[in-house]
């Protein structure tokens, strides 16, 4: 478990967590104020460089855990 980087993100399965630890500039996130977990699903290109666009992750993608709930997130970030 690396707390630092990803808390208990990517303990659930070895495809997440070489998604979030083994990929240069892995897309998924854990934003350090909030501890919510984040994936990047896109961006846009604007004047002062991408904008990246977003979303918080409720299950692993890979192996289908249950990482946060809906009303956690929204719990932490109001
Ligand atoms: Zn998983």
């Amino acid at each position: 478990m690396q707390p630092n980087r990803s808390g208990v993100f990517g303990t659930c399965c070895v495809d997440l967590k070489a998604a979030m630890a083994d990929v240069p500039e892995s897309t998924f996130r854990v934003e350090k104020e909030n501890g919510v977990f984040y994936l990047v699903v896109g961006y846009m290109l604007t004047e002062d460089g991408p904008a990246f666009y977003d979303q918080a992750v409720l299950f692993c993608p890979f192996c289908g855990t249950s990482l946060q709930t809906k009303e956690g997130v929204a719990a932490r970030t109001n």
